[in-house]
């Protein structure tokens, strides 16, 4: 089956959804490709405390549920389904799932990032009950609790300092002896008093218990050069071992960065390369505009630097508003024309 639509996007998290409220109220009919983790990762918080207009607070897959629902009530057609296969080599941009093929005048490319995982099957288990990636987020929760964070990125120093705001003992456990972190950020976190570094250690499981409610009690470590095998008594676990964006699929149809995330005109601003000669000038006036014409990124797919669910939607709004003007220029090109 081949449907045709003026907009097509990809994803349904944060970025997506809002994305899809502004093309739906502009009339455009979007179609959403929910994807195989379909609302992102708001999917995996509880309560989320930092979207503005909940001053007490919103489950995540509530907030997603409720733009989802917001994006239908304007027309936006949400499907579940995942994009197989891209071809953006000419318009219109053609996206194939296991139930169609759509010819899309326009794309916005909301796919995300998956924050990286140790692999244990405890991780998911308590994930959202006491698991966490996102420090930002969650941080509040553990105010006079103990906690521990795996990394030794610049996220992990950065997230581990922000914890000692809330948490009286953070615990940075590090497969290495030395953070990769900048300098800077290395040497204030291991100068706080409440950071509490554990070398050369991996984490080999999570415990806790299911009543009242789900809630994590510890870890499970190793060090990884004596083999020794111990038990940290922790209320948290934050995970900081990176980011992995989705966008495999669109090989590479796009710029990336060399992380893999897609380069926009803003991030091209960002990075003080905003002038690369492969970019068109007539399209410069996008910020979420990709390599490509007619094809948009917002939220995480794009940002490495954020990551929140406000500047997600934030730039699902940019996106959004880019890609009706464009539709708008190129329809009047073709009256002109
Ligand atoms: P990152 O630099 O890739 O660091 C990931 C860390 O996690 C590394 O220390 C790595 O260990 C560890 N790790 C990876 N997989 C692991 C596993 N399976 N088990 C245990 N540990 C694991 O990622 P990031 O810290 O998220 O930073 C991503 C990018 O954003 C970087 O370019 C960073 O500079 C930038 N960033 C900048 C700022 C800032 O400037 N304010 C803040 C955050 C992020 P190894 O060291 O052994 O590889």
């Amino acid at each position: 089956m081949i449907k045709q639509a003026q907009v097509v996007i990809l994803g349904s998290g944060c970025a997506g959804l809002t994305a899809a409220i502004y093309t739906a109220r502009a009339n455009l009919s979007p179609v959403v490709l929910e994807g195989r983790e379909a609302g992102g990762q708001l999917m995996w918080t509880t309560t989320v405390e930092n979207f503005p207009g909940f001053p007490e607070g919103v489950l995540g897959p509530d907030l997603i549920d409720n733009m989802r629902k917001q994006a239908q009530k304007f027309g936006a057609d949400t499907r579940f389904e995942h994009a197989d296969s891209v071809d953006f080599s000419k318009r219109p941009f053609v996206i194939k799932t296991s139930e169609a093929e759509y010819h899309a005048d326009s794309v916005i490319i909301a796919t995300g990032a998956t924050a990286r995982t140790l692999g244990l099957h405890s991780e998911m288990h308590f994930m959202g009950s006491g698991v966490s990636t996102c420090a930002t987020c969650d941080g509040a929760f553990y105010k006079d609790k103990v906690v521990a964070i795996v990394g030794g990125g610049d996220s992990a120093a950065e997230e581990a300092t922000f914890l000692t705001r809330f948490a009286k003992k953070v615990y940075l456990i590090h497969r290495r002896d030395r953070l990769r972190a900048s300098k800077i950020m290395a040497d204030r976190l291991l100068a706080n008093p409440k950071v509490i570094p554990v070398w050369n250690t991996g984490v080999e499981d999570v415990f806790g218990e299911e009543a009242p409610h789900r809630h994590v009690k510890g870890v499970r470590i190793k060090n990884l050069e004596t083999g020794e095998v111990s038990e940290l008594a922790v209320d948290g676990l934050f995970l900081a071992i990176g980011h992995k964006p989705n966008t495999e699929v669109f090989g590479d149809q796009l710029k990336k960065t060399e992380g893999g995330f897609l380069l926009t005109r803003s991030a091209m601003a960002w990075r003080g390369t905003a002038t690369d000669p492969g970019w068109s000038e007539s399209y410069s006036n996008y910020s979420t505009a990709t390599s490509l014409e007619g094809i948009f990124a917002c939220g995480d797919v794009v940002d490495t630097h954020y990551r929140q669910a406000i500047t997600a939607a934030g730039t699902g709004c940019a996106a959004a508003l880019d890609c009706e003007k464009w539709l708008e220029s190129v329809h009047n090109d073709e009256r002109i024309a």
